[in-house]
């Protein structure tokens, strides 16, 4: 088990829970970061003791700065500051738990770095999946996955037979708030609508995400990426209930599902501590209580951003970086209430499409694409 952890994102809801786990294994935390929620890192500095600790707004690290002046820890700031965090020398593993393609470079920094990453910030693979995979292999980096559907699935993968014998994936969706809903439905639907998620507590961004079934889209990326499948073989079903967490199939048409109640704890626990498993937070699952499972299929034609996710990674190149960044801007759009929630799907899929193909990439070709399909969200909006 790797003992020093540095969180980027410690403040939101998966470095919180993160550091619920380090409080109970007592694994040594060595840098956290922020973006401005400064009262809670203080707290988190104050109990945890980190060596760094980063503000990515400049103007708030200077009062956080003055605020822990009595601790040990060094008070950065900004995107150099989080790249320092990334790549703390005496850190081990890196948790990447920030949202959006603001995690790109501190991924690559932490690969390059030679640490291993923990990654619940699904957004990197989705933008740059060859280019990270690519140097994580390199520099001989473990991906954990951190994502619920990517843990089951390399959990189930514990013990697979050398014989590549691996024929599909299946990932479970919750379906989200508006599961059934029609076109009509959705026409009027409101960010505090689809902020209330069924059965998870997560960060905004990526609860409209799950609203708009974009997550599942980006998550059907992420798997192409971490388990090196053509999209072909990676499935999506609905599953209301979030008992049971993904699946995989093998060619003898055997089904191995992970399941557990919905609670981050136990992916974010077992990326910091596999191959081990160690007692944790987590609830109990109670089969008798549950009752009942359900399965569906998905609606991609209602839910649009599903099927401009797929083909996203079949026309590849720069497609899904393309889709992941109109997608942050049409989110935030949405959260301001600037655009429907429907518009978000439509602005999403013209972005993907607008952009050209290419077949070699570098880490500033996939950041212009983001800001392109930004810009393309934004003229399309008005
Ligand atoms: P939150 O919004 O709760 O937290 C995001 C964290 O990143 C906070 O610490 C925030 O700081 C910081 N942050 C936000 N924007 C920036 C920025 N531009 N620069 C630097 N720091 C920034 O998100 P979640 O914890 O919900 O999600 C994190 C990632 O994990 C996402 O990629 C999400 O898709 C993925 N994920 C989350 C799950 C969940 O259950 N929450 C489940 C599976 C995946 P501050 O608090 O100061 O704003
Ligand atoms: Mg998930």
């Amino acid at each position: 088990m790797k003992q020093k952890l540095s969180i980027l994102g410690s403040t939101g809801s998966i470095g919180t829970q993160a550091l619920n786990i380090a409080r109970a294994l007592q694994i040594e935390i060595t840098a956290l970061t922020a973006h401005s929620n400064i009262d809670c890192l203080e707290t988190q500095i104050r109990e945890f003791k980190p060596a760094i600790a980063v503000v990515a707004e400049e103007t708030l690290a200077h009062v956080l700065k003055a605020k822990v002046a009595d601790t040990g820890t060094k008070i950065l700031s900004g995107q150099d500051g989080i790249l320092e965090a990334a790549t703390e020398p005496s850190c081990e593993i890196v948790l990447n738990a920030l949202v959006g393609i603001a995690g790109l470079l501190p991924t690559m920094a932490a690969i390059h770095a030679k640490k291993d990453i923990a990654l619940a910030n699904k957004e990197t693979l989705v933008a740059g999946g060859d280019i990270v995979m690519q140097a994580a292999k390199d520099n001989g980096v473990s991906i954990l996955p951190v994502d619920s559907e990517h843990s089951a699935i390399f959990q189930c993968l514990q013990g697979a037979p050398p014989n590549n014998a691996l024929s599909g994936i299946i990932l479970t969706a919750s379906g989200g708030p508006f599961f059934g809903f029609s076109r009509e439905q959705l026409y009027s639907v409101k960010a505090k609508d689809a902020l209330k998620h069924p059965n998870w507590n997560m960060g905004k961004k990526i609860t409209i995400d799950c609203a708009t079934m974009m997550n599942k889209g980006l998550e059907i990326i992420e798997a192409v990426h971490l388990f090196g499948l053509p999209v072909e073989k990676v499935d999506v079903v609905v599953h209301r209930e979030s008992i049971i967490h993904s699946l995989i199939e093998y060619n003898d048409n055997s089904v191995i599902a992970q399941l557990g109640l919905p609670d981050m704890h136990i992916p974010i626990q077992y990326a910091l501590t596999y191959p081990n498993r160690l007692p944790s937070p987590a609830g109990k699952l109670s089969l008798t209580k549950i009752k009942n499972f359900s399965f569906f299929e998905p609606d991609d034609e209602t839910f649009l951003c599903l099927k401009t996710c797929k083909e996203a990674i079949q026309k590849g190149g720069l497609a899904p970086a393309a889709a992941n960044g109109a997608n942050e801007e049409a989110v935030q759009l949405f959260l301001e209430d600037k655009i429907s929630f429907l518009d978000i799907g439509t602005l999403v899929y013209e972005a993907m499409k607008a952009q050209r193909h290419r077949d070699e990439i570098t880490i500033e070709d996939v950041l212009r694409a983001d800001r392109s399909a930004r810009e393309n969200v934004k003229a399309n909006c008005k």
